[in-house]
């Protein structure tokens, strides 16, 4: 089976969906084979959004990303990836709302930040991103 990380970010945390988005994680066929909640700060949060560190909107994003903790899965599931992306639906949660109703980001997000999940959007980041936060500590 694959591998995805999936992440509820902290609006999800704080608005309380945690519950309902591992319900419907559950109920579309995933295993949730890893779970950690973990506080981000400043530097992981670049890290992991290393990506955009040149966009305008990035030190937005690591405001938003550290404001709160986050819960982070390894979600298990035939073509895990791209299924996961399907299931929460498109970045701005506030045109999900209207083209994705049944999206998780259309019941949990607000706009085009708060978006409350995150998924890997390909296998390579998948990897790189389960890494990046369930690296096992090397045993001395
Ligand atoms: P994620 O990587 O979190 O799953 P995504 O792949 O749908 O989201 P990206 O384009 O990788 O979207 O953007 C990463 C995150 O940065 C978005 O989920 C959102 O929280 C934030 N973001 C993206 N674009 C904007 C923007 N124009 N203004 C504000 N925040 C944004």
């Amino acid at each position: 089976k694959e591998r995805t990380l999936g992440m509820i970010k902290p609006d999800g945390i704080s608005g309380n969906y945690t519950d309902r988005i591992k319900q419907v994680i559950l109920e579309s066929g995933f295993e949730i084979s890893k779970e950690m909640v973990i506080q981000l700060d400043e530097e992981n949060a670049a890290e992991f959004y290393a990506e955009h560190s040149s966009r305008s909107f990035f030190t937005n994003l690591i405001r938003y990303m550290t404001s709160g903790p986050v819960l982070v899965m390894v979600l298990e599931k035939e073509d895990a990836v791209a299924r996961w992306r399907d299931l929460i639906g498109p970045t701005d949660a506030g045109k999900a709302k209207i083209s994705h109703p049944h999206s998780i980001r259309a019941m949990c997000g607000v706009d085009l930040e708060k978006n409350c999940v995150h998924g890997s959007d390909s296998h390579q980041s998948a990897k790189r991103e389960i890494a990046f936060f369930f690296k096992e500590a090397p045993s001395d």
